[in-house]
Order: C-alpha cells, then sequence, then structure tokens
C-alpha cells in the first residue's frame, strides 16, 4: 500500500537537503577560493622579497663570495621568517638561512630551479627535503652580462599560511552550520507555514464531508490557497442552502403527505415500501419502525392487496378496488388506487398506493339500501294485508256482517301501523332536519321534570300490563335538552320497557350526573335482548324478536329515534341486556355547564 507522507515533511527535508548541499557547495568553493587566494598573496610577496634581495646578492656574486652570501642568507632568516637559498646554475648550494651549504644536496631537479635555470621565475610548493616541512619556493634567475650565474630561491613554510586558511575555513564551516540552522529552523517555519493552512483546509473539507456545512475556512495568506478555500467555502455555502431547500421542499412533502386523510404508500418494483404516511399506518395497523423498507406484504398481510399490485406493476395501468382488512375482529374496507410509479423517462419504477377508509361510505350505502327495502317492506306488508282485506269484502266478505266488522277492524289495524311506521319516519327525518339546521331548542330543564312527564305518558299502557314504574333523581339534577325531543326519546325506551316485560314486573329509571354528563338509565325485568344484536338495536327497522315487535305493533324505529335524539343533543345511547335477564338502556347528555 502506499504510504502517504504528511505535506510538511515533503517540504522540510527538501529544504534541508537543498540548504545543507548549497551550503557544502558554498563552503568549498569559499575555502578553495581563500587557500587559493592566499598561496597567490605569498606568492607574490615571496616575488617582491626575491627582488629586494637578489640586489644585494648580486654585489657577492662576482666572483662568489660564499661565505659572505651564506652568511647574508642567514642574516635574513633571522630578521624575517623567509628562508633563502643561493644555488649555482649546476645545482649546488652556495648560502642558505637554515643549513650549512656543504650539507646540502645538489639543488638541481628541483622542480622550481629547473624553470628558473631556463631564465623564468620558477614556483613550487611541496615538502622541503631539508626540513621536511611543507614550503613555497619561488626561484628568481640571477644575470650578470647577460650569463645566468645563479639562482636565488626564497620560500616560506606553509604551515602559518595553512593554520590561516584552517582558521578561515573553519570559521567559513562555524558561519555555513550557523547559516543551516538558521536556514532549517526558518525553513521549518515556511514548510509549516506553507502546510498548516492546507492541514487546516484538509480538516475544513473533512468537516464539510461530514455535513458540517455551516463552518468556513479562514483564507490564508497564500493567494491560490486564499483562493481555493474561498471556492470551498462558497461551494459549502451552496450546497447548504440546496441542502436546506431540499430539506424544506421533503418536510413540507411529508406535512402534505402526513396530513392527508388518504393513506399514501409509495412501493418499489420489488414491492417494498419507500414511503408510507401516518394516514396509511394507522389504516394498516402498522408499526412505523417496521415500516421502512419492508415488503408491503408483509405489513399488509392481505391477499387481495398484493393482486392488485402484482395487476399494477405487470399492467402498468391503474387498477382501483374496494379491500376489506379484517384488525381486531372488525372488518375495515379500504378502496385501495393504485397507480404505475414512473420516473422521467417514464420507467416504472413502483407503485403508488392511496388508500380510502371507506367503511364507514359503504355501511351508509348498505344502511340506505336496507333502509329503502325495509321501508318497502314495512308497507308493502300492511297494504297488501288491506288489499287482501278489500278485494274479501268487494267479493261478498261484506256479505256477513260479524266478518264486515272483524275485516274492518283488521284493516283499521294495519292502516294504524300504517301511520304509525308514517309518523316515526317522518320524527327521524325532523330531527335530522333540525339536527343538520341547528334548530334543536336546548335548555336547561330538571331531569326530574322529564322522567316524570315521560311516565305519564306511559302510564295507561304500565297500568293495562300491571308495570309499575318507579324512578330515583336528584331534584336539582339539570341539563340542556330540547324538552319535546329528550321526552320523546325517553317514552320511547320506556314503552319498550314496559312492552318487553313480562306483567307485574317493574322498571326503574335512574338519573345520575357523572362527571360532565347526565345519564338516565332505564331497567326492566323483561325478556333481555342477546348480544349479537345489541350493536345493530339502534338501526332503523332493526328488530330482535321481530315476531313479538310486530304483534306488539312496533315499528323497529323507536330505538333509532332515540338515538338520532341523544346524537342530536352530542350524547349517545347504549344498552346492556342478556336474554331472560331484563335490558338497561341508558341515554346519557352533557350536563349542565
Ligand atoms: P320496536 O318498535 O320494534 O320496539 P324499537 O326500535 O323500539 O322497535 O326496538 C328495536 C328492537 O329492540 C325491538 O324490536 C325489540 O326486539 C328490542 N327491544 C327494545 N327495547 C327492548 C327491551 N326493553 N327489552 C327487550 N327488547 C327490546
Amino acid at each position: 500500500m502506499k504510504k502517504n507522507i504528511r505535506l510538511i515533511w515533503q517540504l522540510y527535508p527538501s529544504y534541508l537537503v537543498i540548504i545543507f548541499v548549497s551550503l557544502l557547495i558554498v563552503s568549498f568553493y569559499i575555502s578553495g577560493y581563500i587557500e587559493q587566494f592566499f598561496i597567490h598573496n605569498t606568492e607574490k610577496d615571496l616575488l617582491t622579497k626575491g627582488h629586494l634581495i637578489k640586489h644585494q646578492i648580486m654585489q657577492y656574486l662576482s666572483p662568489p663570495d660564499k661565505d659572505r652570501i651564506d652568511r647574508f642568507c642567514k642574516n635574513i632568516a633571522a630578521s624575517t621568517e623567509i628562508r633563502a637559498t643561493v644555488i649555482l646554475p649546476d645545482g649546488m648550494v652556495i648560502g642558505d638561512s637554515e643549513e650549512h651549504p656543504a650539507k646540502m644536496n645538489n639543488h638541481k631537479n628541483r622542480p622550481e630551479i629547473l624553470t628558473s635555470l631556463d631564465g623564468k621565475v620558477g614556483f613550487s610548493i611541496r615538502e622541503s627535503e631539508t626540513l621536511r616541512i611543507k614550503m613555497m619556493y619561488v626561484a628568481l634567475p640571477l644575470f650578470a652580462d647577460d650569463r645566468l650565474v645563479s639562482v636565488l630561491r626564497v620560500s616560506i613554510p606553509l604551515t602559518s599560511i595553512n593554520n590561516t586558511i584552517g582558521l578561515v575555513q573553519s570559521r567559513v564551516m562555524l558561519m555555513g552550520l550557523f547559516i543551516a540552522i538558521l536556514a532549517s529552523v526558518v525553513s521549518l517555519f515556511m514548510s509549516r507555514r506553507i502546510s498548516r493552512p492546507i492541514e487546516e483546509m484538509k480538516k475544513g473539507a473533512e468537516k464539510f464531508a461530514k455535513g458540517e456545512l455551516d463552518h468556513r475556512l479562514h483564507e490564508p495568506f497564500i493567494s491560490e490557497l486564499a483562493e481555493l478555500a474561498a471556492v470551498m467555502n462558497q461551494t459549502a455555502f451552496q450546497l447548504e442552502d440546496r441542502i436546506t431547500t431540499v430539506k424544506n421542499q421533503k418536510n413540507e412533502f411529508e406535512a402534505v403527505l402526513a396530513s392527508m386523510t388518504e393513506g399514501v404508500v409509495g412501493v418499489d418494483r420489488d414491492q417494498k415500501i419507500i414511503t408510507m404516511n401516518r394516514t396509511a399506518l394507522a389504516m394498516l395497523d402498522a408499526d412505523p419502525e417496521m415500516a421502512v423498507k419492508r415488503s408491503i406484504h408483509e405489513v399488509s398481510r392481505n391477499a387481495s392487496l398484493n393482486k392488485l399490485l402484482e395487476d399494477t406493476i405487470q399492467s402498468g395501468e391503474h387498477r382501483q378496488e374496494d379491500v376489506s382488512f379484517f384488525q381486531n375482529g372488525d372488518e375495515k374496507i379500504l378502496n385501495v388506487k393504485c397507480t404505475a410509479l414512473k420516473n422521467a423517462v417514464e420507467k416504472n419504477i413502483g407503485v403508488l398506493i392511496v388508500l380510502n377508509d371507506v367503511t364507514q361510505l359503504r355501511r351508509l350505502e348498505n344502511m340506505r339500501r336496507d333502509f329503502a327495502a325495509n321501508v318497502s317492506h314495512e308497507i308493502k306488508t300492511p297494504l297488501t294485508a288491506i288489499k287482501g282485506f278489500v278485494e274479501t269484502l268487494r267479493f261478498g266478505g261484506a256479505d256477513n256482517p260479524e266478518d264486515l266488522d272483524r275485516f274492518l277492524t283488521i284493516i283499521d289495524k294495519h292502516v294504524d301501523r300504517l301511520t304509525a311506521i308514517i309518523d316515526d319516519l317522518m320524527q327521524l327525518s325532523r330531527i335530522e332536519r333540525k339536527d343538520e339546521i341547528q334548530q334543536i331548542d336546548r335548555k336547561v330543564h330538571p331531569v326530574e321534570d322529564l322522567i316524570q312527564s315521560s311516565i305519564q305518558h306511559c302510564s295507561s299502557m304500565a297500568r293495562e300490563r300491571k308495570i309499575a314504574v318507579h324512578y330515583t333523581c336528584d331534584p336539582d339534577l339539570a341539563a340542556p335538552f330540547d324538552r319535546t325531543l329528550m321526552e320523546q326519546a325517553a317514552v320511547n325506551i320506556l314503552d319498550n320497557a314496559i312492552k318487553y316485560s313480562e306483567e307485574n314486573s317493574a322498571v326503574t329509571i335512574r338519573a345520575e350526573r357523572k362527571g360532565d354528563r347526565v345519564h338516565i338509565h332505564f331497567q326492566d325485568h323483561g325478556i333481555g335482548i342477546e348480544e349479537k344484536h345489541h350493536a345493530r338495536l339502534f338501526e332503523r327497522f332493526y328488530r330482535a324478536d321481530k315476531a313479538r315487535s310486530r304483534k306488539l305493533g312496533g315499528t323497529g324505529l323507536g330505538l333509532a329515534i332515540v338515538k338520532h335524539i341523544a346524537i342530536a343533543h352530542g350524547g349517545d345511547v347504549s344498552v346492556q341486556s342478556k336474554p331472560g335477564q331484563g335490558s338497561r338502556f341508558t341515554i346519557s347528555i352533557p350536563a349542565e355547564g
């Protein structure tokens, strides 16, 4: 794996290498130059001194006075650090500052002497065979009458020059080291100065990547980086702006979806849920956590819905159907509309399901249908009977006065029944209309008055059937209600309680206030009602015991009227009953205040 190196470790070592190599080159060059400079100066100096000595030596050369020459050479060495040597053209040394000439070798082969014997100035740096130290030699040819008579060689030990050069070089090196340290510190500082803003930008970019788009990068001093930082900041700003817009749009979209009364579910081609609004979750009784990314089948568990979905996916066409769902034993009817979801290039990417809870609507439609059938049936039965008896009368049935009277009584009874049905139907539609246009005349009345007048209303029937009616009610108990309507409701229940009770039994009415409600209970000890009828008892024409109801002249509308009156008052009616154990009907309406 390629190892990434931090920028500072890329920059800094390069700087160091450049600094050290340059300093090394410069130091070598300077030391070389200084060495050359010193040698050149010493050489010039020696040459000058040689020329000065040359004239004094010349006076002792014609003829050569070896002693005086040697002494002269030794005198020179005493006052300067120069060594002077005089050599005859045959290489013989006749005077020297340091040694006795007789002890010295022939010098003819010394390089500087060889050059000088050619009439030129000889120059050489080498170790002295006599003194065993490094020396600089300058040899001058001495002429008398254009004839080379001898060679004057002046020399100087290079030790002191070398020491000076060494000293200068070490100073140069020291200075170089100092400059190197200074330069490396400066370059470290510079490297950091370049790398730090880049590091900061890197950290900033990491924050952007993590979604912290409100973070802003500082603009570094390097103009290119400053521009880059500005561009990155601008990008982050625009990105944040766009994300906010997208989020807002998503929130708005979700708010719209959430507040829809229709259930909306989006599924992909694999029928996995993409989106599902609150209403759909409630309609399908699904857990919000479980619904996401699950298959719609797992959530709905409904074969008809699955079939509808598959049909839509395969055909790509709109499908709509009522689908029954059973939840906790209750049937729920959902109208399911499936539409193919298409992307920008019209490719099917799933299905949009819109759910409408039509349970109530369908129930109402059924009730309306049943109601129409029931009304026709209820009216047709007495009409058929009347028609039959009229025909019997027309075709001789009236001949016998006894039969005539009996038939007319029966016809009269059927006409009464028809009248009762029509009265009740009209009563129902009156309540409905009053409720619709909010004409219920709700005034505060004592509940006891209401109970007393209902008992009064039913007293003759109660007497007839030998039923005792009792009541208990706090005289101060009052509630706002429409007196006529509420009396009608109480009479209907009391009438039933008396009708469906055995002779010589009792009916008890008890009124009480519970919280913000007033409850009026009607308890009888009659035949009771099976549980399966309880829910439908308040529907129009619904009878628990058809034969007995007809026999007793019931229309099957009494309790429907009670229910409507209670609802119109913002209340309700309920039943508790078991066959053979009597029934308890309760009207509850909002209490006063
Ligand atoms: P109906 O005119 O037949 O009495 P209602 O709407 O008043 O019609 O009552 C509906 C049905 O409820 C009745 O047919 C009867 O079967 C049953 N019912 C009502 N009240 C009682 C009661 N107190 N005891 C037993 N059954 C009752």
